[in-house]
Order: C-alpha cells, then structure tokens, then sequence
C-alpha cells in the first residue's frame, strides 16, 4: 500500500472567483449544519476519489471552503481557531460529480415531464452530489434559473451545469424543439447560451448535419454536447465531434444490420442488437478503439435501467414520493417483476459487460442516474445506487467511487478544482458512516455533505420535500 506523505499547511491560499463562498440566504442557511471558516476532520478515513487505497487516521484542515492541509494526525496540527469533527469509524469521500441527472420527472400516466427544479435540487445535495450536469432540459428557464440561484446561494443544491432544451429533429414531445436545418440549430445553440445554458444534449430523432452543426457551434462557445442517440449512430457521432454518450451503449445504433442513415430503427432493435454482442469481439471493440482514440467519454445510468429489469430490488428513497406517484411506481415495479420476457433481463448484465471492457480499453466512463423511465429513480438515493451498480459491473468500490467523482469532474474540466480531495481543491465532502471501499453499500450512510466547505444535513433536506415529491 502506497502512503503519502506529503504534508503542507497553506496559510494563504489563492481562491479564485468561482471558488468563493457565495453568502447564504435564510432559505439556503435553514439546512446548513457546519458553516465556518476553519474545520479539522480529525481521525478520518479518507477515501480521496483517485482510485488510491485509503488512508487512515487522517486530519484534514478546511479553511475558507478549501482544503488547506490533509495528512496523518502527528503530522497535521490543527489550527486554535478550527471547529473539530471527529470521524472515528467514518470515511471522508469528495463530494459525487454526476453527469445524466434531470431536475423534471414523469408525470402520472401522460407524457408530460414537470419541473422538480426545488425538490430535486434538495434530494441531490442530500444524497452527496455537490456537482452535476442536467443531462437534458424539459423546462426551459427553470433549469438555469435555479443553478444561477444555488451559485449565489440563495437555494441549497449541488452546482449544475444546465443543459439547454433538447436538441431533437422532428420528434413527438411537446416540451421539445423540432430541428430541421443546420441552421435553426447553430441559431438554437447561440439563443441557450446566450441564455445562460452551459452545455448540449442532442436526442434520438436528430439528423447527422443538423448534430454537427450544434456541435460546432457549442465548441465554439467552448461548450461541450452530448446525446442519447438512435437515429445517428456511436460512430458518427464521434466523427461530428461529440463529447460524450449517454446510457452506456444501450442506446447504441451501430449494430443494426439494416440501420438507415438518419433515422432512428426503434430503442428496442437498437438495445436488440447490443444485447448480442460480444465484449471482446471485434464488432464491438472496433467501436471502443473509435470512441477512446477521439476521446468520447460513456456515460453509465445503469440505474434507470435496473427499474426496468425483473427481480431487482425496489429502489431506494421512495418514501419521499407524493402518496399517488409511489402507488404509480410500485405498480410498474409489480408488472416489471412479472415480466418473464423482458429483454432487461439479459440486457442489464450485458449493458455492464460492455462498460467494464470500454474502461479496460482505456476509455473515460462518468456517471449519472437519469430519473426518468417509470419514476423510480430518486435523485441522490439513486446517485448512491450507481456506485453500487458499478460494482456489481466488476469495477472495484475504489473505481467506482472515482467514476462518480473524479471522472465527472474531468470530464466536466473542473477536476483542478472539485471531483478529488487534495490540498487546494473545493471543500466538497461527503461524511459517510463506515467504509465504502471495504463494502460499498456504506455510501448510503451520507450524514454530512460539505459543498465549498460549507456542512449540509442530509435530514433536514429530505425532510423538506418527503410525502410532496412529484408535485414541485
Ligand atoms: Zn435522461
């Protein structure tokens, strides 16, 4: 085991603009446990997001919401000053940096997605997350406007980096936009960003020129876009330039035998088609060496999937749920249980599979949680979960744990400054009863969340939207 043994106390640390605490309103101030300038976590187990081994016994100093010293406890002295938390049987992790998260939700039976922009918000704090991407936006202004009032602190919640509406060709949603021509696309991108979005998400109807105009025009604002494709396959989407994959490779195309140029087959001859391959084969790998040589990151969202699979357990946090939408939910879980036939049987341990070799391969997977499908993902329960099911993949509780921290910072290029803890980041901390690395069901036991070194109580935001979630 590898110990190190760098130690230095920062007296003064250079903050720059984004890192400094924003002050927080009476509506922000209401969850917060901890807020003060200096804090020594002593005796911490610090699982520190990187993939290393644990280090135990550790005292790690927050001073101004960063991390000014980190090392073993005769080393470290712990300033007069500094409030003391002692973390005795407890491990110290970054705060999860999750990338297909949505703050909208299905509605009861139509398809209609509603705004859960203050209740989500609540629930991804609470459950560890302090940064995320929305990985698609479904109501327009609300999205933006509330990571413009987190970041002045004036609601609690993770920083977001707010995806535009939907970029989508001719399509059937009515909260989406309809893209015919290159043009109204680069018009489109220029419109959200101008309107504060910070990144892109393409859907399944798009067309290949009308893709690769948005994404030109996104670089140019150095922006990145993602997608959740079907009509335009892996392949050429990474030769347009994009940045990133959603849903693993279940929502690949690249397979269909009879695939017509822009035009989406169906998800379910798409997922058909996945579910034969081999991880080893050819096929597949020669679609890996693509994505990893231009750099296309995957992302994992295994627990939108799990919900759709027979004889997984219920998903976790469904007690914060509005009485009705539960009822909805448990009713889908008990058809989704009968189901003998269901292709997720095979398709989730094969979704897996290919995740697991696409890493082996040398690419970058992130994480997210999707909390769409039938309503049972939970936004910061199911965050949790995904680590879980990362395991079960075949990655270790440590690899896990750096795709939903250290990963989606890089990927989001803010790993300089949150997605690991290390002398001079963000104070984002999670507080977790026991040690995951060692049995990674511990990552529920989040009792305290540090976002830029101020302590959030998981309790006290779940308690403000229990019994209500799926109204607002
Ligand atoms: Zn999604």
């Amino acid at each position: 085991m590898q110990i190190r043994a760098a130690v230095c106390l920062i007296s003064s640390i250079a903050l720059t603009a984004e890192a400094q605490r924003p002050t927080l309103a009476p509506a922000t101030r209401r969850y917060v446990s901890v807020d003060t300038t200096v804090i020594a976590f002593t005796n911490a187990r610090v699982i520190d997001g990187t993939g290393a081994p644990p280090r135990e016994g550790q005292t790690v100093i927050v001073t101004d919401g960063r991390i000014a010293a980190m090392g073993n406890a005769a080393e470290v002295a712990v300033p007069e000053a500094a409030l003391r938390i002692d973390l005795t049987g407890k491990s110290l992790l970054p705060g999860l940096v999750m990338v297909h998260e949505h703050l909208y939700y299905p509605a009861l039976g139509a398809p209609i997605y509603g705004n859960y922009t203050e209740s989500f918000t609540r629930l991804y704090l609470a459950g560890g997350v302090t940064s995320m991407r929305t990985g698609g936006n479904m109501n327009g202004y609300s999205e933006l406007n509330i990571a413009k009032a987190i970041e002045h602190g004036d609601k609690p919640g993770p920083w977001i980096d707010a995806t535009a509406p939907y970029l989508n060709g001719p399509n059937s949603f009515s909260q989406m936009q309809s893209l015919r021509t290159p043009d109204e696309a680069r018009r489109f991108v220029n419109f959200w960003a101008d309107q504060g979005a910070s990144s892109f998400k393409a859907y399944m109807q798009i067309r290949r020129d009308v893709l690769g105009a948005a994404i030109d025009e996104a670089h140019k604002r150095r922006m990145k876009v993602t997608g959740h494709l079907c009509s335009v396959t892996y392949r050429e989407a990474a030769e347009l330039g994009i940045d990133n994959l959603e849903h693993g490779f279940l929502a690949a195309t690249d397979f269909v035998a009879d695939k017509a140029p822009d035009e989406c087959p169906g998800q379910g001859r798409g997922q058909m088609s996945v579910n034969a391959l081999d991880p080893q084969g050819a096929e597949f790998q020669g679609l890996v060496r693509e994505l990893v040589r231009r750099g296309v990151a995957i992302t994992s969202t295994m627990t939108v999937f799990e919900t759709f699979t027979p004889g997984r357990p219920e998903p976790p946090g469904l007690d914060v749920l509005a009485p009705q939408f539960r009822d909805a939910y448990q009713r889908l879980y008990t058809a989704v249980s009968k189901n003998a036939r269901s292709l997720y049987s095979t398709l989730l341990p094969k979704g897996m599979a290919l995740e697991l070799a696409f890493v082996r391969a040398g690419g970058l997977l992130v994480a997210g949680t999707d909390p769409t499908g039938g309503g049972g993902v939970i936004p910061g329960y199911s965050n949790q979960r995904a680590i879980e099911l990362l395991v079960e993949a075949g990655f270790t509780p440590l690899e896990a744990i750096r795709i939903g921290t250290l990963n989606g910072a890089t990927y989001l290029g803010r790993a300089d400054l949150v997605g690991s803890i290390a002398i001079g980041k963000q104070a984002d901390l999670l507080v977790v009863k026991g040690n995951p690395a060692a049995q990674v069901s511990d990552i529920r036991n989040v009792e305290m969340v540090f976002k830029q070194g101020v302590g959030y109580d998981p309790a006290r935001l779940i308690g403000s939207v229990k019994g209500s979630v799926g109204f607002w």
